[in-house]
This record gives structure tokens, sequence and C-alpha cells, in this order.
């Protein structure tokens, strides 16, 4: 009989002592499940019908006003995104014209310093030649 007993009391530990309090209630808040609380609702299934909105992967309602607020301001950062390229491809571009203009200019002086190679490679020449005439005319000497 006490060997009964103890059976009877070790059940009744593991039962929660407060359960019947949500019986009591007429209002329980239901909890959110695992799925909808780690999911980012980016798949949408918009029912025209029953006017609403859900999320294709957990099933979640998702508020109407909130989605159209979310879609919004992904459009801002967009927006914002969009002026910074935009400031982006203008600073290269200009660094490109910069490039242009600094290529051609290095084009101009190396021709230039072409030209003067060659006048200096033709007084050098000149001048060889001159130097032979005249070792020749001191060597008949
Ligand atoms: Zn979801």
């Amino acid at each position: 009989m006490s060997n009964n007993d103890d059976n009877v009391v070790s059940i009744k530990r593991h039962v929660d002592p407060n359960a019947d309090i949500n019986e009591m209630k007429n209002f329980v808040e239901d909890e959110q499940p695992q799925a909808m609380r780690s999911c980012l609702h980016n798949n949408v299934l918009v029912s025209e019908f029953n006017r609403s909105i859900h999320c294709r992967h957990c099933g979640a309602t998702l508020d109407a006003f909130d989605y159209l607020l979310s879609i919004a301001k992904k459009e801002t950062r967009l927006d914002w995104d969009l002026r910074r390229i935009r400031n982006e491809i203008e600073r290269r571009r200009e660094g490109l014209e910069n490039l242009k203009r600094e290529e051609v200019n290095t084009r101009a002086r190396i021709k230039n310093a072409q030209f003067k190679l060659h006048d200096v490679n033709i007084a050098l020449e000149q001048a060889s030649e001159h130097l032979i005439k005249e070792k020749g005319h001191y060597g008949k000497r």
C-alpha cells in the first residue's frame, strides 16, 4: 500500500501544478511556432479573395501595412545604393579622363624625346665623321 502511494506522488510531481490557470482564462495568447520566429517571410502569397498576405514558407499571416512599409524601406535603401553607385561611376569616369590625358601627354613626350634622340644621333654621327677626317688628316702627316 505504501509503495503504491509513492508512485502516485511521483506522477503528480511531473504535472504542471499551474496548468489549470489557462483553462480559467477567457483569452489565451497563442505561442509563435519556432518556424515563424526564424523565417524571414521572403516568399509571400497575396490573396485577393481573402484580402490577406501569408508567408509561403511558414504560413504566417503578415500585416499588409508592415509588409508594404518593408518594401518601401528596401526601395529607400536601393535609392541610396543607386546614388552611391552613380557617384562612384562619375568619380571613376573623371579618373579615366585624367588617365587618358596623361597617356596623350606621355605619348607626346616620348615622340619629342625620339626627335631629340634622332638629332643627337645625327650630331654624333657628324662628329664621328669629322673626327675620322681629322684623324686621317693628322695621320697623313
Ligand atoms: Zn515566413
